[in-house]
């Protein structure tokens, strides 16, 4: 091969030094406040009556994340109606049925070989709805579970990355989804996985947003920390944002308590990336569930760092040319190689 001259040399080194800085720089620029925390506030807001599944305003949630994944010109999968993929959920005491809607669409990867396989975005729309009786929390007498860390952040935060990838691609595809009913028992997601609307092998990473609450805002918590090969990508992500990576707080008891879970029980590596937690105590609880889980009451600057840090963790794994896997003697290591066909 021929030598490289000088000044190509140069040029080479320069954008491979600036790649991450204009990543970063389209990030942030992709995702300004103002915009970025408009999904925040409207999920949030009292008017959608704490996204129950079993209330109508469920379908005003659902119909505003698919307009914003149609201005973003996300691609619809084949088979759905639109970005739906709509379901019946049985639901009993009393006994009935409720039409329901996970929102889903996705983004083509840039690498020929790459661009077939697909990182998951994913994070649940649904919450808690109403309470029976009003309440008095903090000084204020409420009945709306708002729902403003569990988890408007977290479906905000992926429609924020759909902002992002549609306009700067990365190698692998990207899917977004958006769940129902995981506060009913992660129904919206066992339902996709049950009725996958593409083959999950396909499928190679999922991070899943979920959150209780925070009482750290120099940090994430990762809830499956040391169960994948790309807590190095989120690491790298965090550290630009100034965040460092927290254990889950309880030790491995939060892996299963949400939508990740029945994707891991396909073998597909999928951790939870949560708001940083230290540990799981009267400061979580005090929101967890809580009437006062408010956008008043929430860091939105902080919740600008996790924004962004969750989307460049999500285009350092899609672009990583290793794909990514369980660690060896991980409770789903076996599933996820025979899942890809691996070697067992
Ligand atoms: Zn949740």
């Amino acid at each position: 091969m021929k030598k490289l001259n000088g000044t190509l040399l140069i040029c080479l080194i320069m954008i491979s030094a600036c790649a991450q800085p204009s990543t970063v720089k389209h990030i942030n620029e992709t995702n300004i406040p103002e915009i970025a925390l408009a999904p925040l506030r409207f999920l949030a807001s009292d008017e959608l009556m704490g996204r129950s599944t079993t209330r109508p305003e469920i379908h005003i949630a659902a119909r505003y994340i698919s307009e914003q994944f149609r201005s973003f010109g996300l691609r619809k999968l084949e088979g759905l109606a639109d970005y739906y993929q709509s379901f019946d959920l049985k639901l009993n005491n009393p006994e009935r049925i409720i039409p329901s809607e996970n929102v889903m669409g996705w983004v083509e990867g840039t690498d020929p070989k790459l661009k077939n396989e697909f990182i998951v975005l994913s994070s649940h729309y649904d919450h808690l709805g109403v309470a029976k009786q009003p309440k008095m929390e903090e000084g204020k007498l409420d009945s709306i579970y708002n729902g403003t860390r569990d988890n408007a952040i977290g479906t905000t935060a992926v429609i924020d990355a759909a902002r992002y990838f549609s306009k700067y691609p990365a190698k692998r595809s990207i899917l977004f989804i958006t769940f129902t009913g995981e506060e009913l028992g992660l129904l919206g997601s066992k339902y996709f996985t049950e009725h996958p609307p593409m083959p999950l092998k396909q499928i190679v990473y999922d991070l899943n947003i979920d959150n209780a609450s925070y009482n750290d805002t120099t940090a994430i918590t990762l809830v499956g920390l040391g169960r994948t090969s790309a807590d190095e990508d989120i690491q790298k992500a965090c550290i630009v944002y100034g965040l460092s990576i927290l254990p889950d707080p309880l030790g491995g008891r939060l892996f299963k308590g949400s939508d990740n879970t029945p994707l891991a029980e396909k073998g597909i590596p999928a951790p939870t990336f949560s708001l940083g937690m230290k540990s799981f105590d009267q400061s979580i609880l005090n929101r967890y569930h809580q009437l006062s889980d408010e956008v008043g009451n929430f860091n939105l600057n902080y919740g600008m760092k996790f924004i962004r840090a969750y989307i460049l963790s999500a285009k350092n794994i899609a672009d990583n040319p290793v794909q990514p896997e369980w660690k060896k003697g991980d409770e789903f290591e076996g599933l996820g190689k025979s899942l890809y066909q691996r070697n067992q």
